[in-house]
């Protein structure tokens, strides 16, 4: 008996692919279930995380529907994933906010831009949130930067906080004991395989699209989001470091290290128009505009933090821990 329909449903089709096996080579989510007769709730739940829904193992099975057996590795793991976020969110209360993350963002998005030129209104005078401000300390004159690191240094420990928590309560389920933490071989293994996204290649062909052709596409736009994250991540540092170790205010010339790290990532993240505005900012960044665009993005960066536990982020947190217990135990098992 399983906590849900649908890992039920999960241990009916690893049931039936652990005596296929024809899609083993596939992915980690055919050797990890060949590790085992029977399936736990933290064992499907483990599975659904190690898979990175290319949807190889659907286009390839000859039991999929309308076959009687009616296989869908994908979908079925899909909505377990989704179930499993909810089920590890941190606090409890706000595990519903997975299933209407896109309001949430929206409303709490919204509220902060509000929240923000609420706040450079009520604090500054007319001529300072819609001036032109350049050189050294500029952000400073609409919000003060103690004030700013406060308020976004209290939102990220949250963000934090909250999906450690999460990814604890995963730890659990899967009933592995804390000792991921002193095993760097698996952590190592685990971010090489997460850095390249190896089992998101359908087994080396790449993923299967609606039409049912192989590509890489989905593998190549992950990749610019992700290194594109972790880009605009390195700029917060190297800001802050210009900021606290050689007393060097924001905002920064284009050529300069933060400000090349930021738009390399903002690319990245966003493709094409964002991009393209990204270069306008870069030509042009003494407009009268800069107030509201400033509200703008720190409402957006705000909302993005209080969310990030809650949203489609914690896939790669749980994907990878999913693949530290993999490189574990087939390091046990000798299978490297
Ligand atoms: S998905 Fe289908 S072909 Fe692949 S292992 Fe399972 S039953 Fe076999
Ligand atoms: S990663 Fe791809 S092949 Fe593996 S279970 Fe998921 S959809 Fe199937």
């Amino acid at each position: 008996m399983h906590g849900t329909k649908i890992l039920e449903e999960a241990d009916r089709l690893m049931t039936v692919c652990n005596s296929c096996r024809y899609c083993e080579g596939l992915c980690a989510v055919f050797p990890a279930m060949e590790m085992r007769r029977s399936f736990s709730d933290g064992d499907l739940n483990y599975f659904a995380n190690l898979c990175h829904a290319c949807g190889a193992c659907y286009t390839d099975c000859q039991f999929s529907p309308p076959h009687e057996f009616n296989v869908n590795v994908p979908k079925t793991l899909a909505v377990a994933r989704a179930d499993s976020y909810a089920a590890y969110a941190w606090p409890r209360a706000f595990s519903g906010v997975f299933a209407r993350n896109g309001l949430a963002i929206s409303i709490i998005a919204a509220l902060s831009v509000a929240a923000f030129i609420f706040g450079f209104a009520a604090f500054n005078d007319r001529q300072v949130l819609f001036g032109i401000h350049t050189g050294p300390g500029a952000f400073y004159a609409l919000m003060p930067h103690n004030a700013m690191a406060a308020l976004f240094g209290a939102a990220f420990l949250y963000a934090i906080a909250a999906l450690a928590m999460g990814v604890r309560a995963f730890w659990r389920d899967i009933g592995e004991p804390i000792g991921m933490l002193v095993d760097p071989p698996s952590l190592w293994q685990a971010m090489m395989d997460a850095g390249q996204l190896r089992y998101l290649d359908g087994g080396g062909v790449g993923c299967v699209n609606e039409d049912e052709r192989p590509t890489d596409r989905r593998k190549i736009f992950h990749h610019f989001t992700f290194y594109g994250f972790l880009l605009c991540f390195a700029a917060t540092c190297v800001a802050t470091l210009y900021h606290y170790l050689i007393a060097r205010e924001a905002p920064y010339p284009w050529w300069d290290l933060p400000v090349v790290l930021g738009t390399l990532g903002g690319i990245g993240l966003l493709i094409g128009p964002a991009g393209l505005l990204a270069e306008k900012w870069k030509r042009d960044p003494a407009t009268a505009a800069m107030g509201p665009l400033l509200a703008l993005h720190l409402g957006l960066v705000f909302s993005l933090f209080i969310t990030m536990p809650y949203g489609k982020f914690v896939h790669g947190i749980y994907r990878y821990v999913a693949l530290v217990r993999y490189a574990r135990e087939r390091r046990m098992l000798g299978h490297v």
